[in-house]
């Protein structure tokens, strides 16, 4: 790697500053102090790594198969593995989070490897019986270059998401990372020759969105565009890509309501809610920002929450608390303006909201909880990304769906109860991606997620997320 003060950019297996010698700032959001100048890439440098792609994709990468690709990208685990630690300081210095965290997320990250390389060489196309003149079948090829914009809060995580089914799948790839969040995936490309892939088929361009992001999405030669991020920056993506029918998978944000029925196991509920809420300080599209709590147990679960809640520890990623510090000063002054804003409508806020007393810089924030709030409220409706949750009272099961229904976004939902009839029957009426029952942050690597209405098109993950980079040839054989 070139100097760890000054990341550059990662080109067709070499690490190269931005052609314009251009640099951006990464801040370690605990000290609000920079980490380091990072190359600054902009269109020719996309150019060059759309191209090194390309190119990539027409030498000896592209005469591997299935079964060679997976046992590269099984190598590559034990790589990420064999490095977790200081992958895991980078996650944790670049945005904030908890070591503890950061390490997860880098097992998650050699989980998400070992799947696709396993499931590389089990996907196949199908023979359509067309009667006994023809013989119909379908090839799967992958689709070319693609490109990975990815956002912030788990950015390694989030980056092999999709870029390991890609590879599975033989296709090659441009990572942009977010521009808070650029250096494990620098540092992760120093694996992938030790693990046999070949220079060009993984290129990393770190810069800004409306720069190197646009100007990827935009490139003639990139074949489809995986994009997780806001829903604002999603449309964007969506409407570029649209210009030259690239196919994109958008994970966008969401407002994701956890159901608890007057049934259900508190202990569990309050566990769960806990964990939706405040994991990563609840930096999380998938997180559970809005409690729908059956009224006959209302009372007993704020209670429990909000004493589980303020003793949550507070401090610097690299100290390991339950919770870090928000990723930059930009996402503490959102997260703030939907406090202050509830705050002003009245809503009674039990814990939290603001700056912990003993700590003065960085970008923290204590745990919020609100109580009692009223639905239609803009903190019970937008999403916050922080850990700010909301509690609203329900009289029914049907009132419950149709809050949850009632927001525009539809990513995922939660229900807690003991009557699995009842609950399922909440899981059909539910207009999200996922549902979690009795428990949250569930399904692994093996199962697709993606959202619903303005939280995206498309699902990751699982064989789902491997098929999104391999395009269909029909082919027909008259006999
Ligand atoms: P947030 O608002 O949470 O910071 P964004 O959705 O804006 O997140 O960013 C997610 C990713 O999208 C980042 O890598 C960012 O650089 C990138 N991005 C932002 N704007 C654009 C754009 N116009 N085109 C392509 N990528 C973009």
């Amino acid at each position: 790697m070139t100097d760890p003060a000054f990341p550059d950019l990662f080109i067709n297996g070499l690490f190269v500053p931005a052609l314009d010698g251009r640099r951006f700032e990464t801040i370690d959001p605990a000290t609000e102090e920079p980490i380091a100048q990072v190359a600054r890439g902009g269109a020719a440098d996309i150019d060059a790594a759309v191209k090194a792609a390309e190119a990539a994709r027409h030498g000896p990468w592209g005469e591997t198969t299935p079964a060679e690709r997976g046992r590269m990208l099984m190598a590559l685990a034990d790589l990420v593995l064999a490095h977790r630690e200081e992958l895991a300081v980078l996650e944790t210095r670049d945005v904030g989070k908890p070591l503890g965290g950061s390490r997860g997320d880098i097992d998650g990250v050699a989980e998400t490897l070992r799947y696709n390389a396993g499931a590389a060489d089990k996907i196949h196309g199908e023979v359509i019986p067309l009667g006994p003149r023809f013989v119909d079948f379908t090839m799967l090829e992958p689709v070319g270059v693609t490109a990975h914009i990815v956002p912030w809060n788990f950015p390694l995580g989030m980056a092999l998401r999709s870029l390991a089914p890609a590879l599975a799948a033989g296709c090659t790839a441009v990572v942009k990372p977010a521009e808070q969040s650029p250096l494990s995936s620098l540092h992760f490309c120093q694996l992938l020759e030790k693990a046999g892939i070949p220079p060009g088929v993984v290129n990393v361009v770190t810069g800004f969105g409306e720069e190197a992001g646009a100007s990827l999405v935009a490139h003639a030669d990139v074949r489809a565009v995986h994009f997780t991020g806001s829903v604002e920056t999603g449309r964007i993506v969506a409407v570029a890509a649209a210009r030259s029918f690239k196919p994109v998978v958008l994970e966008l944000g969401g407002k994701n309501a956890m159901i608890v029925l007057a049934d259900a196991d508190l202990d569990r509920a309050v566990e769960s809610a806990l964990e939706g809420g405040f994991d990563n300080c609840g930096q999380v599209c998938s997180a559970s920002s809005r409690f729908l709590v059956h009224r006959d147990v209302v009372g007993a679960f704020t209670a429990r929450l909000v004493a589980r809640v303020s003793a949550l520890s507070i401090g610097p990623g690299m100290e390991n608390p339950d919770l870090g510090p928000l990723v930059s000063a930009e996402q503490l002054a959102k997260v703030m303006a939907h406090i202050h804003a509830a705050q002003s409508a009245g809503v009674h806020l039990l814990t939290g909201g603001h700056r912990p007393k003993n700590l003065h810089r960085g970008y923290f924030i204590a745990p919020a909880v609100f109580a009692n709030v009223d639905p239609s409220l803009p903190i019970a409706r937008e999403e916050v990304f922080g850990p700010v949750v909301t509690i609203t009272p329900i009289s029914s099961d049907g009132e419950a769906v149709e809050i949850a229904n009632s927001v525009s976004t539809g990513l995922v939902a939660g229900v807690h109860t003991s009557d699995i009839s009842r609950a399922l029957s909440i899981v059909r009426r539910l207009q999200t991606g996922s549902v979690w029952v009795n428990g949250w942050y569930m399904g692994g690597v093996q199962a697709p997620t993606g959202g619903e209405k303005d939280s995206g098109l498309g699902r990751e993950r699982g064989i789902a997320g491997i098929r999104n980079f391999l395009r269909i040839k029909n082919v027909a054989i008259r006999l």
